[in-house]
């Protein structure tokens, strides 16, 4: 996978009229709109072929996915290179190199008047040693009382200057950690979203590896959903998504973690947590949703009950997240054809690892 910077280069290098072209004529071929959005899409498709959002987009081309245009803002939203971001961090960076910058000037200074204080006691040291003249001596100590106020006000200076920057500093590293949170964060569900969730397994995997530890994946996703959207609108829709997620977020306590993927898809990792635990959680989702009555809010219209289906896996020794990604991902669809509304755990899994 390419360095975004390489990516860039290869936007603005002088292949870049190749890589629009190539980048039209795929959306020709995939009947993709030529909007702004799905041309920098594609053109990072061709630029960085191996990259994660090129697998993404040939994933959904190959279950046949058509490119609306929340599809597209989805995929901008997780892959494209965040500018807002950059600039953000970018930022940060300057102030905070600026404030580093003056306190090693603040220190240095108040190094200087400490050495310079110390040449003045030496001094005064040795004037007081060989001199009994009264006048030679009230110098001298005038001299050492002005040098001792030019080092207390140098070291007082010192203080606050340290005192602003860790406030500052302090200020910068609360708007990082938003930012980061804001970068991370499905903004409908409040759930983790995509980008964090991949990293976040890639991190599991890596754990699982060190400590020879067992890791189960999920995937969950609403049933018959887009028939939902068109019978009681997007915007109930969203609710629905949310409740969804709330129901997930409650069983996905540390060290499980919880994601939205995708419009009405969530994932799950179990870190250390064996396949009959996951088909019992994943069994308690699917009762939950399926049970409750939804009604709208506004109008308190009986909206009936959603259900969904899911699909787990175990990693395999020294698996991939994407290769397990994509075994629970079959076992979803295993989950739809058998008539949705229900828990599959991966082919070869034990058959007591189903729940339902
Ligand atoms: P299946 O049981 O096979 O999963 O059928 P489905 O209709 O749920 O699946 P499909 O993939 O055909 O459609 C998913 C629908 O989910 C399409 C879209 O209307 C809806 N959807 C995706 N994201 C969102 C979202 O953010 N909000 C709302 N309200 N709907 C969404
Ligand atoms: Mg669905
Ligand atoms: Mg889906």
């Amino acid at each position: 996978m390419r360095e975004m910077s390489e990516v860039e280069t290869a936007l603005r290098g002088p292949e870049a009229y190749k890589v629009a072209s190539r980048a039209l004529e795929l959306m020709e071929r995939h009947q993709v709109w030529p909007t702004a959005l799905n041309f920098e899409l594609w053109t990072h498709y061709v630029a960085d072929p191996d990259g994660a959002l090129a697998r993404e987009l040939t994933r959904l081309i190959s279950i046949g996915e058509p490119m609306t245009e929340l599809v597209s803002e989805e995929l901008a939203a997780n892959y494209l290179p965040k500018a807002r971001l950059n600039d953000q961090i970018r930022d940060a960076g300057d102030i905070l190199s600026k404030e580093l910058e003056a306190v090693a000037k603040a220190i240095q200074n108040a190094q200087k008047s400490n050495a310079a204080f110390g040449k003045e006691l030496a001094g005064a040291t040795k004037n007081l040693d060989k001199s009994t003249d009264v006048e030679a001596i009230k110098v001298v100590v005038s001299n050492l009382a002005d040098a001792t106020r030019r080092v207390h006000r140098e070291n007082q200076s010192l203080e606050s200057r340290l005192a602003e920057s860790t406030s500052e500093v302090e200020r910068l590293r609360e708007h990082l950690e938003q930012v980061r949170r804001e970068a991370t964060t499905d903004g409908l569900t409040n759930l983790a979203n995509r980008k964090a969730f991949d990293e976040e397994l890639d991190r599991a995997c890596a754990e699982a590896d060190r400590h020879g530890t067992p890791l189960c994946l999920a995937v969950l996703d609403i049933d018959h959903f887009k028939g939902f959207n068109d019978t009681w609108g997007h915007q109930t829709g969203d609710q629905v998504i949310r409740y969804v997620a709330s129901v997930i977020g409650r069983v996905a306590a540390p060290p499980r973690f919880a994601a939205r993927y995708g419009g009405e898809e969530f994932a799950m990792i179990f870190p250390r947590e064996n396949a009959p635990v996951i088909a019992a959680a994943l069994e308690e989702i699917r009762v939950e949703v399926s049970s409750r009555m939804l009604k709208r809010r506004s109008t308190n219209e009986d909206l009936g009950a959603i259900t969904i289906s899911s699909g787990f896996a175990e990693r395999r020794a020294s698996e991939s997240g994407h290769s397990i990604m994509e075994r629970a991902d079959a076992a979803l669809y295993a989950s739809k054809r058998n008539g949705r509304n229900r828990v599959t755990a991966a082919e070869g899994m034990p058959a007591s690892a189903n729940a339902a």
